[in-house]
């Protein structure tokens, strides 16, 4: 009988697995994708992600991250990291890496979805399968946070994301965030020969029209190979608890803000760390407290950003405001790249 199940072989199942094998944990990951899984992503790993990911023996290739630089029509700003490096990594060769990982360490990753979930007071039967906990890892629309009657209230305002790769050398190693009027646009160095560009917008937003509205971007980019265009959301999602029994919700899972401030990965780790705490304890409250505690700082600033952004008025003053207080734009980074 396995200790634990992961449902979800994404970037945090696969972390949360090996964080339990480490724990000295018997675990199975239940993922249902093959191969090195793609996603719409922004693929930049803040330095708190970065330091997380090594700390575990996953050292994936890709491109330095120095910092921040915010961009609109009249302004620029940049915030550099103070503590360490993020880095810019694809997100098919982020799972490439965490799956030798867990080759590595023996972890069996089963390839069907989870489907039936059955609690009792001292285990969890997972279709079939006897487990003490199962840690849900799976996704923005988990099926199982639905199934467990953990869906929150859906999100008055939606936005969706979109992601494509352009085949161009980085010209710099900060990820830059294009406003317009209606979205973000945000570039991520990833490779030596290729940029993700991440578009933020409402529903219905094309693509190649976010970034026709973004001169200095589409200049940069004209003329360049692009990629399919990958999309995800409504990026606002939430969960009414964390835990259910012996199931616990972990990532996107557990609820999402929105991708602006690019910390999703680095808040899913610090998840799947303190999950696996709780199960070896055999104490899922604990977890709820942790995940509490883990998410506050980024919460608050990522939805003020938000607030802000959602207001015209307010919206065109960001990149200005941020230029004329370089000192508070940098720290609001640094707070955001900390480890969670
Ligand atoms: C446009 C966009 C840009 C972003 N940019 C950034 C960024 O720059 N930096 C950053 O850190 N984060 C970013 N994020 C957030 C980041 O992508 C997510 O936080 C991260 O992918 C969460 O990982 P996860 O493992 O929780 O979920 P996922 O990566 O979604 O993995 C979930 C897995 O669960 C599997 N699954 C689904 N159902 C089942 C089932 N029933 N049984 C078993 N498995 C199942 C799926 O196949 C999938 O592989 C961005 C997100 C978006 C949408």
């Amino acid at each position: 009988m396995p200790d634990l199940v992961v449902a979800g072989g994404g970037p945090v199942g696969l972390a949360a697995a090996l964080y339990a094998a480490r724990a000295g944990l018997e675990v199975v990951v239940r993922e249902p994708r093959t191969g090195p899984v793609d996603k719409a992503c922004g693929e930049g790993l803040m330095p708190g992600a970065v330091r997380d990911l090594l700390a575990l023996g996953v050292d994936p290739e890709g491109q330095d991250i120095r910092g921040i630089r915010y961009l609109d029509a009249g302004h620029a700003v940049e915030a550099p990291f103070t503590a360490s490096t993020g880095r810019g990594v694809r997100r098919t060769t982020l799972h490439a890496a965490l799956s030798r990982a867990v080759a590595a360490a023996g972890i069996e990753v089963e390839h069907r979805p989870v489907t039936s979930v059955v609690q009792h007071a001292d285990h969890v039967v997972v279709d079939g399968v006897v487990a003490r906990h199962l840690i849900a890892a799976d996704g923005l629309h988990s099926p199982l946070r639905r199934r467990l009657g953990l869906e929150g209230r859906a999100a008055h305002r939606r936005r969706f994301g979109l992601r494509a790769h352009v085949g161009l050398a980085p010209w710099t190693p900060y990820v830059e965030v294009h406003w317009s009027p209606g979205a973000e646009a945000y570039v991520t160095p990833v490779a030596p020969d290729l940029v993700g560009v991440a578009v933020l917008a409402a529903p219905g937003a094309d693509f190649d029209e976010v970034l026709a509205g973004l001169p200095v971007l589409a200049e940069r980019l004209r003329g360049h190979d692009r990629g399919r265009v990958r999309g995800a959301g409504p990026l606002r999602q939430r969960s009414r608890r964390r835990t259910a029994g012996r199931v616990l919700l972990v990532g996107d899972a557990a609820g999402y803000v929105d991708a602006l401030t690019g910390e999703g990965i680095a808040l899913g780790l610090a998840q799947a760390r303190a999950a696996v705490e709780a199960c070896r304890h055999d104490d899922p409250a604990r977890y709820e407290r942790a995940w509490r505690r883990i998410g506050r700082r980024h919460d608050l600033l990522t939805r003020g950003l938000l607030a802000a952004s959602g207001v015209p008025a307010v919206r065109s003053r960001i990149v200005p405001a941020a230029a004329a207080l370089p000192a508070v734009f940098g720290g609001v980074v640094n707070a955001l790249a900390r480890p969670a």
